[in-house]
């Protein structure tokens, strides 16, 4: 069996997801996806000749052969990496369709049948503890055990400083520097949380994201004031780019941090492991490197007893691809669900009933991914100029 082709389809649903499909010669094709942005999709098709005429199985090899080729272009992190997850994921799919096996009995076989869903609530409508409370009342009553909310930058008045203060694409708000945390700000985000913990009872697991925010002392006194609500983790609340601070606040935080998902391979997740800079690491399965790669950080992360939550923004085809791997973890914990407010999720791909069920995803048996994609819904979503694997 030899590749074929490699094209692309762009859907757009909260996040751009980038839709690949690998062809081969006796026509059988694989899915995958990675996301998101300028020049991801780009990068798909830039890789392409170094696929079209190798053996699609030779997964590893390949994933090396598109990292080593793309070198130049930075194929440490960003962009490059996570066209080349999105091509990894459609590999695994062909692969494990032409062997007529579910992805994950290619990858060390499963320790679980289901996996647990996060869901990822984001802010309260209005920065009070009523409209916190509401939003994770609901989100639990749709059967999810575990939460997740924005707790930065919630009210830019209330930052110490707030002149500098940017506009973010998605959040509303970003702190243009590491301005410190006000006492009145500290107050509102314990209160906040507070009003979640107590709307959820103390059996519902909850996170917070602070979106690598703050400097590592007033992360340090955020972690404090949050200690009594058991939270399940405090997630990136320092920049990524330094791993000693972040490892500064970990060592000093009553409450377990997690962070990763601005991480690219191996390599970019190995000081953050080997050190532990991280209670939780926190990788995003199809941009940090793909399936296999996840693995392999996934492993070494358990030699150092530390587990895995995945983050996750994807689409149906991502997010079951990377519960094919998150399924052969022995430290794996739970993986992220983003999109409470795309109501055609779902409808992506032909499925019996919601592929989320009480907050878990049970694993497929058949062949592949274990699903297929709905053409007629993808190409009604498309992005803006996209074609549908033209
Ligand atoms: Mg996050």
């Amino acid at each position: 069996m030899k590749i074929s082709d490699v094209r692309t389809a762009s859907v757009r649903g909260n996040f751009e997801w980038i839709l690949v499909r690998v062809y081969s010669d006796e026509g059988l094709t694989g899915l995958g996806e990675c996301y998101w942005g300028a020049g991801v999709e780009a990068v798909v098709h830039r890789l392409k000749p170094l696929l079209v005429g190798e053996d699609p199985q030779n997964v590893d090899w390949l994933y090396q052969k598109m990292i080593r080729g793309m070198s130049g272009a930075g194929s440490t992190g960003g962009t490059v990496v996570a066209a080349v997850s999105g091509v990894e994921l459609a590999l695994w799919d062909l692969k494990a369709r032409a062997l007529g096996t579910p992805i994950y009995n290619l990858l060390g076989g499963r320790y679980r049948s289901r996996i647990q869903v996060y869901a990822d609530c984001g802010k309260g409508a209005e920065p009070v503890p009523q409209a916190w409370a509401e939003l994770a009342e609901r989100v639990v009553a749709q059967g999810y055990a575990a939460l997740k909310f924005d707790i930065d930058n919630i009210r830019p008045d209330l930052f110490a400083d707030h002149e500098h203060v940017g506009t973010g694409r998605r959040r509303g708000w970003v702190r243009a520097q590491q301005q410190p945390i006000s006492n009145k700000e500290m107050d509102l985000m314990v209160t906040l949380a507070g009003a979640v913990r107590e709307a959820i009872g103390p059996d519902v697991d909850l996170a917070l994201d602070c979106h690598w925010s703050y400097s590592p002392r007033d992360a340090i006194s955020l972690a404090r004031e949050l200690a009594p609500l058991r939270l399940k983790w405090l997630e990136d609340p320092t920049p990524p780019d330094n791993i000693e601070a972040l490892k500064r606040v970990t060592d000093n935080s009553p409450l377990p941090i997690c962070s990763g998902e601005n991480h690219y391979t191996r390599h970019g997740l190995r000081t953050m492991i080997t050190t532990h800079a991280v209670d939780i690491v926190h990788p995003d399965i199809p941009k940090v490197g793909g399936l296999l790669e996840a693995k392999k950080i996934a492993d070494l992360a358990d030699l150092y007893y530390i587990p895995i939550a995945a983050h996750n923004v994807s689409s149906p085809v991502g997010t079951m691809a990377a519960c094919h791997t998150c399924a052969g973890m022995r430290n794996f914990v739970v993986m992220e669900f983003h999109c409470l407010d795309v109501p055609w999720w779902n409808d992506l791909v032909m499925a019996d009933g919601p592929l989320i069920r009480e907050g878990y995803i049970t694993l497929p048996e058949e062949p592949g991914l274990g699903l297929e994609l709905n053409g007629d819904v993808a190409r009604a979503h498309l992005s803006e100029g996209a074609t549908f694997f033209e």
